[in-house]
């Protein structure tokens, strides 16, 4: 696609941006629709966030998205948050309206929406445990009790912050629906999320071992480099579904590029274009 005057400005904000693959499956989408924007990676200066976000609605920025470490940072200085960035606390989306920045979530919609086109399954009326209890654990926790899990179990390295997080979504859904789990017995389950980045840089599983898991089990990652860790490569071996981090990758972009242009995007499309790297 040509760049013009028309040109309408997308992009991703970060420190480091040297690694992200959202430019390229963005770009490609846009290219294929033949819609006139442009995406670019837009490294930030922490201590210049401020006044990035205060140059865009001066321009022709008709959205970002937003990667760490920004993806809290960012609250303070947009104008609006949807109920579901209000509620997780962080923001992956935001979008320029004449100036006006609305900030939105879509990275636990983007896993509901990688379980629901890779393996046409929901999670309503599933017992599910997380693992982990980061910023990507909140946004998959607070998707999987909207979509209506029958039980959340949360486990982490690191007690006081899984507690932290049943604590603040037990304001919306109750505490009888999610529970920190010192010591989970996994087999109780029917679907297990690695949210950790265990895996990502050495052979290691998140939790001691696997040998609980049988082929009714679901196990995801969403580490997506690489695209088979350890965890799910064992347990595909014991004949469980496994599901990798590239799906909720691709269904938050597709999200949001519908949040900045008003048009569907295409899942297979994009996931074709992560894959094919
Ligand atoms: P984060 O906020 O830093 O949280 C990391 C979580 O992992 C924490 O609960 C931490 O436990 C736990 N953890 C870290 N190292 C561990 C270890 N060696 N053993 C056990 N637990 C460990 O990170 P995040 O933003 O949630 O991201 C987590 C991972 O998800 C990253 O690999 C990231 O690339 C990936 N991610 C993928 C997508 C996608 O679209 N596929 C989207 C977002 C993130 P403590 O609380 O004990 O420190």
């Amino acid at each position: 696609m040509a760049i013009t005057g028309k040109t309408k400005i997308l992009g991703v904000i970060g420190n480091p941006i040297s690694h992200t693959a959202s430019p390229l499956m963005q770009n490609a989408m846009l290219s294929h629709l033949g819609l006139s924007y442009i995406y670019i990676p837009i490294l930030v200066e922490p201590k210049q966030l401020n006044h990035f976000l205060t140059a865009i609605r001066a321009t022709n920025f008709v959205g970002v998205n937003v990667t760490i470490p920004f993806k809290e940072q960012v609250l303070p200085f947009l104008d609006e948050l949807d109920e579901t960035a209000r509620r997780i606390g962080a923001v992956n989306t935001i979008v320029n309206r004449n100036g006006y920045l609305k900030g939105y979530n879509t990275d636990g919609a983007g896993f509901i929406m990688a379980l629901d086109r890779d393996l046409q399954m929901t999670v309503s009326h599933k017992r599910v445990c997380l693992i982990g209890a980061g910023g990507a654990a909140h946004a998959i926790a607070f998707s999987l009790l909207s979509e209506g899990v029958s039980f959340l179990g949360i486990f982490n390295r690191t007690h006081t912050r899984a507690k932290a997080l049943v604590d603040q979504l037990s304001i919306y859904f109750g505490r009888t629906l999610c529970q920190v789990q010192a010591s989970p017995d996994f087999l109780d389950y029917d679907i297990i999320i690695n949210t950790t980045p265990v895996g990502m840089a050495s052979d290691e599983i998140p939790i001691p071992n696997l040998d609980w898991v049988r082929p009714t089990h679901l196990l995801c990652d969403i580490v997506y480099k690489p695209l088979k860790t350890k965890f799910l490569a064992l347990a595909e071996k014991k004949g469980a579904k496994i599901c990798n981090g590239i799906g909720m990758l691709v269904g938050q972009g597709v999200l949001s590029f519908e949040l900045f242009t008003g048009q569907k995007a295409d899942y297979y499309f994009m996931k074709k274009i992560l894959e094919d790297l």
